[in-house]
């Protein structure tokens, strides 16, 4: 063969190659999306309902029943708390933490290793994993305010959105209500120092960090100014326009006598 045919059959076989591997890539992130869409779904096999909420388990739980009932009782008076329409949750309960991190990286989309339980925006579902009831009860109060937000609140900064979830930690029922049940008095010290060494007129400009801020190693610092903003607010029953309006004019003298005071 001449060497302009074997040029052209090198060519040929190329493109040929080329065209397969596109296949390939195409074929491979149609299953992943699929995968990723469903949200691994299928995995929560066992599932119970109560009222507008269902929680969804690896495996079959004793307790699920009771945490869902739970669960929508507390969403009920979370909605009445902050006057918006109470919506349905989905609560998705891998085995251990463990499970729990590996599933995330895998279906959850943004999901960074060290975040404790979330809320995803994907698919409007809760995730974490079973543990001791004194730790799964503030982390599903957290995550039921963000499905509450995401469905009743579209205008929140992330400050507002975190800190009122962080609250809401703390938010118990109390005759037929939800009352603050005692401060977070660890993260009320945090937020006075950082005030103290920004200076108070910078509260503003901390509280509008990036989102990334929130993850790496001043998450806690964040999400402790962010707390103490949105409990001052609550103090001064500004909190639920703030969270209507989506926007809280607030100032670090308000934050600071609140946190002396609250401490
Ligand atoms: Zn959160």
């Amino acid at each position: 063969m001449a060497p302009n045919g074997q040029r052209r059959k090198r060519i040929g076989w190329a493109v040929v190659t080329l065209a397969l591997l596109l296949v390939i890539a195409v074929l491979a992130t149609v299953t992943l999306g699929d995968v990723v869409g469903r949200g691994g779904g299928e995995l929560f096999t066992y599932r119970v309902r109560s009222g507008d909420v269902w929680v969804e388990s690896v495996s079959r739980r004793d307790n699920a029943e009771q945490v869902a009932a739970w669960a929508d009782g507390y969403l009920t008076l979370l909605a009445a708390r902050f006057g918006v329409a109470k919506p349905g949750a989905v609560i998705r309960l891998l085995d251990n933490e463990t499970r729990y991190a590996a599933f995330g990286r895998q279906n959850l989309p943004g999901f960074g290793g060290a975040m404790q339980f979330c809320y995803a925006r994907s698919d409007g579902a809760v995730y974490g994993w079973w543990c001791p009831s004194e730790r799964l009860t503030p982390r599903l109060q957290h995550e039921l305010f963000h499905r509450l937000a995401h469905r009743t609140m579209p205008r929140l900064p992330l400050w507002l959105e975190e800190g009122t979830a962080v609250l809401v930690e703390t938010l118990q029922a109390k005759d037929g209500k939800l009352a603050v049940s005692g401060p977070l008095v660890k993260r009320l010290d945090q937020a006075a120092r950082l005030l103290d060494e920004h200076g108070l007129d910078k509260l503003t400009t901390l509280l509008d960090s990036p989102q990334a801020t929130f993850i790496g190693p001043q998450g806690f610092d964040l999400y402790s100014l962010s707390y103490a903003t949105a409990a001052a607010l609550d103090s001064q029953d500004r909190l639920q326009t703030a969270l209507r309006v989506g926007v809280a004019p607030v100032d670090g003298q308000t934050v600071l006598t609140f946190v002396s005071r609250a401490r």
